[in-house]
Formats: structure tokens, sequence, C-alpha cells
């Protein structure tokens, strides 16, 4: 999948969006939803998409673009309220040769703690559903605070 193509409506996150698949869900208003990467690569990695299908960054129009990294940052700010890490990585691919795998845009935050390795993007296993569903509980509780 290269940077031009058309959007797939049965992409995960679409199917994630809809409703139709399950997600650990820890923030939604009407621009985006976020939730917990079930592969993270450091506890408490969280995506952030918006709810406009997207493909890659090029295709979400300027407006739509700057009310998400709002968004983002508010998560990004949950995510460290609820999990004090050390530090915070937002990053975001574009392309598969980029390292996207999933072509709905996203960017994810992913929490870093000092002396703790990062998993490498798309080599971390699956996490725990019951640890995951507590890092949901508590991000969305520091986001709505
Ligand atoms: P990217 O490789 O940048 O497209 O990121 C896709 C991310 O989605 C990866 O970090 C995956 O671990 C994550 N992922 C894939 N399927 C799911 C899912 N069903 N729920 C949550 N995260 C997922």
């Amino acid at each position: 999948m290269s940077l031009d193509g058309t959007y797939d409506d049965d992409n995960i996150f679409a199917k994630i969006l809809r409703g139709e698949i399950p997600c650990h869900r820890v923030f939604e208003d009407d621009v985006a939803l976020a939730f917990m990467d079930l592969f993270p690569q450091s506890p408490g990695h969280v995506l952030v998409l918006p709810k406009t299908p997207a493909r890659n960054l090029f295709e979400l129009d300027d407006a739509g673009l700057q009310a998400l990294i709002v968004r983002v940052k508010n998560v990004a700010a949950g995510v460290r309220a609820a999990l004090q890490p050390d530090g915070v990585i937002v990053t975001q691919f574009n392309g598969a040769p980029a390292g996207q795998t999933v072509f709905h845009l996203h960017f994810h935050i992913i929490p870093r703690y000092e002396g703790a390795d990062l998993a490498g993007h798309g080599r971390a296993g699956k996490a725990d559903d019951v640890r995951l569903a507590e890092q949901a509980k508590q991000i969305a509780a520091a986001i709505s605070a």
C-alpha cells in the first residue's frame, strides 16, 4: 500500500469506528476516537484516529487535522496524568514503506519509562485484555478530569 490509493471501508479501524469490532476506548467525540493499541510498544500505547475516512496524513483536510491534533494532545495529556511516564512519543506512519500497517490515519501515543525497553513498531506481542481495560479506564478518567 503506497501513499496513493482508495480508502478501504473494511479496514480494521473503520470496523472499530462503526462498532463492528470492540476496542478499549479511552476517548471519543465527534472528531476522533482513541483506544488502546492491542500490541503495545510500551505499556499505555494509545491510538488516536479521526472519524473522517482518510488513509494517511495527506488525505485529511487542514481543518480536520487541526481538530485532530488537539485531540492527540489531550489524549497524550491523559496518558501522562494516568500513567506518569518519563516521556511520551507521538508518531504517525504514512504508507507501507514507512511502516504503516492499517490504512486509516492514526497517531500513536507511546509512553516511555526510564530504563524500560521499547518494542519495535509491529514487533510487540498482544497485551493482556484485563490490563488494557484497566489502563483504558485510568486514561479515560484522566482525560475527563
Ligand atoms: P501502523 O502500523 O502505524 O499502521 O499502526 C497500526 C497499529 O494498530 C499497530 O500498532 C497495531 O498494533 C495496532 N492494531 C492493529 N489491530 C488493532 C486492533 N484491533 N485494536 C487495536 N490496535 C490494533
